[in-house]
């Protein structure tokens, strides 16, 4: 993958000509879709305890829709308290994390329907109850362990699940699981070293019409497809799941590497042949109880401002999207599909600072988004939020270094308005609601591959010297130049991904799987689409988007998408904070 920087030309910022005129359109009512039973469940716990031991009984009862398969979680408040043996259910705990999952008798819970497990444990000092449970990456309501078990598998859910709305939690990531990918993490596994992270959630790529049934001869995805990620992410119990949505026609118009299958003017294709099956198929009811957070067209919206003319960094196929307009269709189109299951969150993919952090880039792209996401019947509303950094290398935070109308002069900044992803990512959540999208919009950041750790990490600031050697020795992005963006050579591991990380920042996400290349070295024959860009070859001198400049890239990658096993161990060398 990608995400090249297609800095614009080096510019002095360019004032907005009536900018004040704008915003507060601000429509973003819900709409009143189809009344659907959200996720719900209703937990008790019983103890009888004696001096040192006690006996546990729990009751599971599902409020929400019908589940086919069930994993409990529960957390002990004291490092002492230990399951000893358990009954009625499969037991397991980690420090203090247990976790039950069903047997082959009691893993379908109609709506309505509970279930009686326990267990015998010991303790030693005090012997609280949990507080919190979750049933399939749910948190359930109403746990308080003093409930009496209702004992009565028949009595109606005190919700009524029928007449919720299809309330969207505000932020997917919290309180839930993520699903672990068992095609990345076997490939992960099979590297020295990879089982350190290979329980990590990942990006699923539906990078082609027939990765939705799976692909086994592709050397990009795997066997699985679309209904066996979302099987197999209940199986796990996780309560959501990242699919990336990655095939708009004449894809990736300003690189080569990642060119898809679908041509400039198959938005028909596009439509029925991708984007419905993938809905049609996240609709299914028995995936309701799953979130499954949509990242929304990697390599696109992005390209229609910075890539064309009569910038000097325009390709005739940013050219061709933006006349066509079907990046903005694709896109509009995909939202209002996706957006109509209640139980999908889409988030738009937003480039990132080392794109369109430039001011001449910021506003403009904020208002393709929301072009967009009034594009083909969609509305703002159909957005609950954006990534940033996917598949990229920018920093998460710069620690050392800060925007100053002084440094702004140097190379590597070059006028930008940021450093990093945080604060870009938090600006442009401010513009975007400027521009109608919701003010509960979250940001997302793709973290997989912008650690930098590893020898050459600075430990401070450097302040004295040349503004440019005050820059470069400061910051801990190590990339020859800003615009580079494939296979990058001394990348690490960034943080792991978390909920709530930082204000407007939904998570720190891993979107892109950490091993899979950006793009082959050199030019490999391929039947995915898939193209050969310099910037993925070591030796290349480079082209007006990154200022030509070396590419920084690995030797001996694949093609996109491909496993590479070299970019993972250095990964998890540079990682940062350290595996
Ligand atoms: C490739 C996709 C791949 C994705 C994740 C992209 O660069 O084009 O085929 O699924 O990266 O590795």
């Amino acid at each position: 993958m990608n995400l090249r920087s297609r800095l614009s030309v080096r510019q002095k910022a360019v004032a907005v000509a009536g900018a004040s005129a704008l915003v507060a359109a601000g429509l973003v009512t819900i709409p009143a879709s189809v009344a659907q039973a959200a996720p719900g469940c209703s937990v008790t716990y019983s103890t009888n305890q004696w001096q040192g031991g006690f006996s546990a009984n729990i009751t599971i009862r599902n409020v929400g829709d019908a589940i086919n398969g069930w994993t409990l979680r529960f957390s002990f408040a004291d490092a002492n308290q230990r399951v000893t043996q358990g009954w009625s259910a499969n037991w397991t705990q980690s420090g203090t994390q247990v976790t039950a999952t069903n047997v082959s008798w009691n893993g379908n819970l109609a709506t309505g329907a509970s279930t009686g497990i326990g267990f015998n444990g010991s303790w030693n000092g005090s012997n609280p109850a949990p507080t919190s449970f979750s049933v399939n990456g749910t948190a359930c309501n109403g746990t308080t362990p003093t409930d009496p078990p209702t004992g009565n598998p028949t009595n109606p859910p005190t919700g009524n699940p029928t007449s919720n709305p299809a309330a969207r939690v505000d932020n997917p990531y919290a309180g839930a699981s993520g699903y672990v990918n068992p095609e990345w993490k076997a490939k992960a596994e099979s590297v020295s070293g990879g089982n350190r992270i290979s329980n990590t959630p990942t990006g699923v790529w539906l990078d082609r019409i027939a990765a939705i049934e799976g692909t086994p001869d592709s050397s990009s995805n795997g066997p699985m497809g679309l209904r066996d990620h979302l099987d197999e992410a209940l199986a796990q119990g996780a309560g959501y799941i990242q699919v990336v949505i990655y095939n708009l026609p004449g894809r990736d118009c300003a690189a080569l590497a990642s060119n898809g299958e679908l041509k400039a003017d198959e938005l028909p294709k596009y439509k029925t042949e991708y984007i419905d099956p993938i809905a049609a198929i996240m609709a299914d009811s028995k995936y309701s109880s799953l979130r499954i957070i949509t990242i929304i067209e990697i390599d696109s919206l992005p390209n229609l401002v910075t890539n064309v003319a009569p910038r000097e960094t325009a390709t005739a196929q940013c050219d061709t999207m933006k006349a066509n307009g079907n990046y903005v269709k694709g896109v509009g189109y995909a939202l209002a599909k996706l957006g109509a299951v209640p139980n999908v969150y889409n988030y738009i993919d937003a480039g990132h600072h080392g794109w369109i952090g430039w001011d001449d880039n910021f506003r403009a792209s904020a208002q393709i988004f929301a072009e967009a996401a009034r594009a083909e019947g969609s509305t703002q509303a159909n957005v609950h939020g954006f990534i940033a950094n996917t598949a990229n290398y920018s920093a998460t935070l710069e620690p050392y270094l800060n925007v100053t109308e002084q440094n702004r002069l140097s190379k590597w900044i070059d006028y930008n308005r940021y450093v990093d992803e945080q604060r870009f990512a938090q600006a442009l959540r401010t513009e975007l609601v400027s521009q109608g999208f919701s003010s509960g919009i979250g940001m997302l950041i793709d973290t997989s591959r912008n650690g930098w750790g590893g020898s050459d990490r600075p430990t401070g600031p450097v302040t004295s010297g040349t503004v440019d050697e005050q820059v470069d020795g400061s910051r801990i992005d190590q990339r020859i130049h800003l615009g580079n963006w494939c296979n990058q050579s001394g990348a690490g591991l960034g943080e792991r991904p978390r909920a709530a990380p930082a204000s407007g920042i939904d998570a720190y996400v891993w979107i892109k799987p950490p091993g899979e290349s950006d793009g082959s070295s050199t030019e490999i024959e391929n039947d995915e689409g898939k193209g050969f860009d310099r910037m993925c070859d070591p030796t290349y001198t480079g082209n007006p988007r990154n200022q030509n400049n070396m590419s920084g890239a690995l030797s001996g990658a694949p093609i996109s998408g491909a496993w590479f096993p070299a970019q993972l161990t250095e990964l998890m060398q540079n990682a940062y904070p350290a595996l």
